[in-house]
């Protein structure tokens, strides 16, 4: 992949930097046709969705504001319980706003289905999601997902914003993860 310092980690490639740009494009293209003439407000999840969140705000030619919450979900590393933690909100009143949740991944779609509902709650006029990727092998509850980028296999991947231990955030296309490195 891009980066040499992460190639032994890899067990493949998933998704290349210019795949994820070109269907970036492509959800743009749907987003300001669905929005013509209505505000945006994109809301991003840290800290997986900043690449996500990085290139779609600049693939859209419309205004749009931006803001960012982080929560956690309880439970052990790699399973998500559905009990959300809010550890950082937003800063924006959402009232009667359009607001575009922006992920890096549908899983189980627990943590998603729980915020969707809280900001639902807030009086925005629409809430709808925006994923790079879902794994519908995965689901545990449904989720209304408006704008995914890929369906992917159920296994880890790493990369354009998704970590492992912190990790591989930087990689600029998507990879599966070697077993070496977490086993
Ligand atoms: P869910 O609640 O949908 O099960 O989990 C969502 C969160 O789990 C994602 O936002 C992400 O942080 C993490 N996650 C789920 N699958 C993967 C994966 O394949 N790779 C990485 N790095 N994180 C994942
Ligand atoms: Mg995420
Ligand atoms: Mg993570």
């Amino acid at each position: 992949m891009e980066f040499e310092h992460v190639e032994g980690d890899l067990a493949k490639t998933l998704i290349t930097e210019d795949e994820l740009h070109a269907k970036l494009d492509e959800l743009a293209r749907q987003i300001e046709s669905d929005y013509q003439g209505k505000d945006l407000l994109l809301v991003g999840v840290l800290r997986g969705a900043v690449m996500v969140m990085a290139d779609l705000a600049r693939a859209l030619n419309r205004h749009i504001e931006m803001d960012w919450m982080a929560v956690s979900s309880y439970g052990s590393g790699t399973v998500s319980s559905g009990v959300v933690r809010i550890l950082k909100d937003l800063d924006s009143d959402l009232t009667g706003r359009n607001v575009l949740i922006v992920e890096d991944i549908i899983d189980s779609g627990l943590t998603l289905s729980w915020l969707k509902a809280n900001l639902e709650s807030r009086g925005a006029a629409s809430v709808e999601i925006c994923t790079m990727l879902r794994k519908p092998d995965a689901l545990k509850v449904e989720v209304d997902v408006k704008y995914c980028g890929f369906d992917i296999p159920n296994e880890f991947v790493i990369g354009y914003g998704l970590d492992y231990a912190e990790q591989y955030r930087n990689m600029r296309g998507i990879g599966v993860l070697a077993p070496h490195v977490y086993q």
